[in-house]
């Protein structure tokens, strides 16, 4: 499977160019197959990159750090991922295909 449907109904999948699972609610149309899902429309993931343990230790001793900025933008089509240019990752304009939950999903 490459998407898993979580307690609170949402599906997720791992997207490689985050290195993070992202996840869709009942909004978007899914074609009900776990193993080559089809989103739609496309999903767009923006966001604050987290800071490191080292970033943190700045801030606290007064360094002023401003948290990096990313965008995530993709279509699902048939098990693969295929990013928009605007992502802010090194996939951006490519297409990958789905990683197997087995892989990412350690729960
Ligand atoms: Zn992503």
């Amino acid at each position: 499977m490459k998407v898993v449907k979580t307690s609170d109904k949402r599906l997720i999948f791992y997207c490689e160019g985050c290195e993070n699972t992202h996840g869709v609610n009942n909004a978007w149309n899914f074609n009900g197959n776990f193993e080559n899902p089809t989103f739609s429309p496309s999903i767009l993931v923006k966001g604050t990159r987290p800071i490191t343990d080292d970033e943190h230790e700045g801030i606290m001793s007064g360094e002023k750090i401003e948290p990096e900025k990313f965008v995530c933008h993709s279509f699902v089509r048939d098990g693969n991922v295929q990013y928009l240019n605007d992502c802010t990752h090194e996939l951006a304009g490519q297409t990958v295909e789905l990683r197997d939950e087995a892989e990412w999903s350690k729960e």
